[in-house]
């Protein structure tokens, strides 16, 4: 078992100041893997001292210096890019093909999206009126981030935040801090400045709290469940802090009766289960027009019996485990109340798929005749489970669409540009998919409502870690 007890303080792995144990577990055979420990407030504390002292000269730094210590963290990441991987399958579950081809991919694809937006960025600009603009770095951020697509939500936060001069406290998930700890590591070896970036792991009631409140923390950009980042707005509001948010999503996927129906309906199933349903902007609920809607059903349901579930460590286009028994506990309660307020399954069900007996498993399921009332299609599951609901007329469509407190991605199957452009500008998401137009590095990632607010990615990234200054001149 590897033991990966000490945090990244000041340049420096240090031991926490009181020892706390927690086993990492490995979600496909539900043994622990590693042993990290659980921080307090104090080592939060020792966290931000640092990189406050940080700020003072790395906030002078030039941008061109700044871009240098991102080459070389590219560099590094692309040699370590298998170690990612592999660590993403071992404490995730991800199946090693998908974390090779997706979920490594992202620390490559979004360091490159920021290294573009920073070259292109205005540090300085004159206003027609007179008055020059400065943008500054914002001071020392608290990040804290999820399991489910562990090194992306890094790579989100910690990357614009050195690339803009800011200095830097990580929280990562408590299920999924390895691949952290092995970010921490090429950070260093990257050369940037001792106390720019720190690591403490912990949970979020301790640690992220200490760090949402702490007095010399500039802001806080929080990746999570809504509960939890309205919990971070509460706690930052006391000292005004800047707090940006990529929540929760329960993303609309309206398909209409001029759809290339075989190729999107099937593609959305796919989309759905990908990371075993673990993705926030996961198109989970299909509003399917009624007149094609019977056949919608027939190819989800071709598709969806197709879906395996199997060992993460094999190579393959299965799907892994959950990450962990909560999250296996909260799907199965989901799939249940399915059942129990009428709608029908079409694919899979509650219970561990045959053969699956060890490791947080669960059946890839479709449910048909879902009215948007249902929990299914009102709270986000974050498992495999799709939810298919039949609609009439387009307006009917975009009324459902928008019938969520979320609003993070939508997603618009039509032959007909001008119906997929008209609709996409009634829908109150953030990001709008039209027949599996995918999301491209570089551009903004970020919702509506309840799904948060600021966004996240190349230049918009990199706005939210600054300030802006207007000097006014005589
Ligand atoms: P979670 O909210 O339980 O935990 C996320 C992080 O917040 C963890 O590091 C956790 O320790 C910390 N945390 C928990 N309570 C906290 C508190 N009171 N104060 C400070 N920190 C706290 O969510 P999760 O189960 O890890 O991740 C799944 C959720 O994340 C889903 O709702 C998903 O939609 C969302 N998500 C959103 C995006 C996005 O960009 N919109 C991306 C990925 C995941």
């Amino acid at each position: 078992m590897l033991d990966k007890r000490n945090f990244y303080i000041d340049g420096e792995w240090v031991k926490p100041l009181e020892p706390n144990d927690l086993e990492v577990v490995n979600p496909a055979t539900e043994q622990p893997i590693a042993v990290i420990s659980m921080g307090t407030a104090a080592d939060i504390d020792r966290a931000v001292g640092a990189a406050k002292k940080a700020f003072q000269t790395f906030s002078q730094t030039s941008v061109d210096e700044r871009l240098a210590l991102l080459e070389k963290l590219l560099a590094i990441y692309k040699r370590r890019y298998d170690e990612v991987a592999t660590t993403i399958t071992l404490e995730l579950g991800a199946p090693i093909t998908m974390s090779t081809q997706q979920q490594a991919d992202v620390g490559v694809g979004h360091l490159q999206g920021f290294i573009d937006a920073l070259k292109n960025l205005h540090m300085r600009e004159e206003l027609p009126n007179g008055d020059l603009l400065v943008r500054e770095p914002i001071g020392v951020c608290g990040l804290i981030t999820p399991w489910n697509w562990p090194i992306n939500q890094i790579a989100l936060k910690v990357i614009p935040a050195l690339a803009t001069g800011s200095t830097c406290v990580l929280k990562p998930s408590e299920f999924t801090p390895l691949n952290a700890m092995l970010y921490a590591e090429m950070i260093d070896e990257a050369g940037f400045p001792a106390g720019t970036f720190n690591l403490v792991n912990g949970d979020g009631a301790t640690v992220g709290a200490a760090l949402s409140r702490h007095r010399d923390v500039d802001m806080m950009s929080f990746t999570g469940s809504t509960r939890a980042g309205i919990a971070v707005s509460k706690d930052a509001a006391e000292t005004v802090k800047r707090v940006t948010l990529e929540l929760g999503g329960k993303s609309p996927n309206i398909v209409f009766e001029d759809a290339d129906l075989e190729d999107r309906v099937a593609g959305s199933v796919l989309e759905c289960f990908n990371n075993s349903g673990q993705s926030c902007d996961a198109p989970t609920r299909m509003l399917v027009q009624r007149s094609v809607y019977d056949r919608a059903v027939k190819i989800a349901e071709e598709t969806g019996k197709q879906a395996r579930v199997g060992n993460p460590e094999e190579e393959g286009e299965h799907i892994g485990p959950l990450v962990s028994h909560v999250q296996y506990g909260r799907v199965q309660d989901l799939i249940e109340a399915g059942i129990a307020e009428g709608a029908r399954v079409v694919v899979g069900g509650a219970g561990k798929p045959e053969g699956y007996e060890t490791g947080y498993f669960v059946r890839p399921t479709i449910f048909a005749d879902v009215s948007n009332t249902m929990r299914i299609a009102r709270e986000e599951v974050f498992g495999p489970v799709l939810a298919l609901i039949p609609f009439d007329t387009e307006e009917e469509a975009i009324a459902i669409a928008n019938d969520t407190p979320y609003g993070l991605a939508a997603y618009v199957q039509t032959g007909d540009a001008k119906r997929a452009e008209r609709v996409a500008a009634r829908l109150k998401a953030g990001m709008v998919h039209i027949n599996g137009g995918p999301h491209r590095y570089g551009s903004p990632f970020g919702g509506y409502k309840q799904s948060g607010n600021g966004r996240e990615g190349g230049r918009f990234g990199l706005e939210d870690f600054l300030e802006v200054k207007t000097i006014h001149r005589p």
